[in-house]
């Protein structure tokens, strides 16, 4: 049968290809702008500052936790179903990091839940939370999963800028007014923020809690980049803002904070009826996973000095990117956490990222992302930041040396 008979499956996928900017007008659905830079990066040899995960490991003594919890030489091991909420161990030290940390007090039975990464709590959280005529705010730029999320849930995105600036990328309080309104059913933020950097002020979270109590919205909260501040600046969680721990569901992994993205081992916190709906819906989309990760990483948990290394050590690597940059002629704003940095390239010339992106890897023999792929299809915000790039700096020093050697070439 010629592929033009077949028919078109039927389903929410197409929403989710439309709302990622993957669906072209003849109806194909492309791959993400992602995994195009990373074949790119792959086919030329360019230095992939696309993608963004470390090239060194986490601490050994966590991946040998996970190897002795496998126990190949035993009878037995972590090698069956754990429970359905997360391990008893895990749960605990999900909850004794948020108490030693912000001074956040969770029941491990009832207020934590160990997921499949952040993103399936995200997923789970919307698919819990919203459906068809609610809105979902977010910030733009925002992580490509969102916008997926909100698509496969049936509910409208409804995003507020992010604003570049002399103080980095900050948030329009006006707009974020003017977005939520009584439809807002969930307000899903993230902080630190991927992929500014922004680490959002105690000021620009009054307002969200204050349009969110305004609003009686709960507030998904991705905290990731939770340990990944730069310069002293703090993160603050939004639960800890007065009145808004009973509406809100805080979203952290181990995966950026240890250098084990591949783990996946993710967790979701917050008042109990809240949790209980994540976990309604989490239990029938993986149920479990990751049983040997997950006594290795209540562990890691406990351990505070591995974060605060990477953090300083990330810092250090982003002033070497962010000054290479600069060199080359583009408009860096300095990211105050995360893995990455966002730069314009219309300094140099060019006013389309997406076009610089797929040219980089000749041009100057690297490869970034554009912004536009974490924005929505003809929004305002995407063609406010056409012309911007994100590059990630969570790679070993000398390979950062290395592409700012290349990038100079921009700049000759
Ligand atoms: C990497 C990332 C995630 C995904 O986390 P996992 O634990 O790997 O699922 C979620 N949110 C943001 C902002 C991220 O950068």
């Amino acid at each position: 049968m010629p592929p033009e008979t077949l028919p078109s499956p039927p389903g929410r996928w197409r929403d989710v290809a439309r709302a990622t900017g993957l669906l072209s007008p003849d109806g194909a659905v492309a791959s993400t702008v992602f995994a195009e830079m990373s074949a790119l990066a792959l086919r030329t040899g360019a230095l992939n500052l696309g993608q963004g995960f470390p090239d060194v490991d986490g601490p050994s003594w966590v991946r040998r936790a996970a190897a002795d919890a496998i126990a190949p030489d035993a009878e037995r091991g972590a090698n069956q179903y754990p429970p359905g909420p997360g391990i008893p161990a895990l749960r605990e030290a999900v909850a004794a990091h948020q108490a030693r940390r912000y001074d956040l007090h969770l029941d491990p039975d009832t207020e934590v839940l160990v997921t499949t990464g952040a993103t399936e709590a995200i997923a789970a959280a919307l698919l819990a939370l919203v459906g068809p005529g609610d809105d979902v705010v977010t910030l733009e730029p925002f992580y490509d999963s969102y916008a997926a999320g909100i698509a496969l849930a049936g509910a409208r995105h409804v995003t507020v800028p992010l604003v570049p600036g002399p103080e980095g990328f900050r948030l329009d309080a006006d707009a974020l007014r003017a977005a939520v309104t009584p439809r807002t059913r969930v307000i899903l933020l993230n902080t630190p923020h991927n992929p500014t950097g922004a680490v959002l002020t105690r000021a620009e979270l009054d307002a969200v809690a204050a349009v969110a109590r305004e609003a009686d919205a709960v507030v998904l909260t991705d905290e990731v980049y939770e340990h990944l501040t730069f310069d002293g600046v703090a993160h603050v969680p939004l639960a800890t803002l007065p009145g808004m721990a009973e509406r809100t569901l805080t979203v952290s992994s181990s995966g950026k904070t240890f250098s084990l993205t591949g783990w996946k081992i993710g967790w979701v916190t917050g008042p109990e009826p809240l949790v209980t709906a994540v976990r309604t819906v989490k239990q029938f989309l993986t149920y479990v996973s990751g049983a040997p990760f997950q006594p290795a990483v209540a562990l890691a948990l406990a351990d505070d000095t591995y974060p605060r290394e990477l953090a300083a050590s990330l810092a250090a690597r982003r002033d070497l990117l962010c000054e290479g940059l600069e060199a080359a002629g583009f408009g860096v704003v300095r990211p105050q956490g995360t893995y990455f940095v966002l730069a314009d390239a219309a300094p140099l010339g060019f006013d389309d990222g997406t076009d610089l992106c797929r040219r980089l890897p000749e041009l100057a023999g690297v490869v970034g992302v554009p912004v536009a792929a974490f924005c929505t299809p003809g929004s305002a915000t995407e063609r406010a930041l056409r012309s911007w790039v994100r590059f990630t700096f969570v790679k070993r020093e000398d390979v950062l040396r290395d592409a700012v050697r290349r990038l100079a070439a921009l700049a000759g």
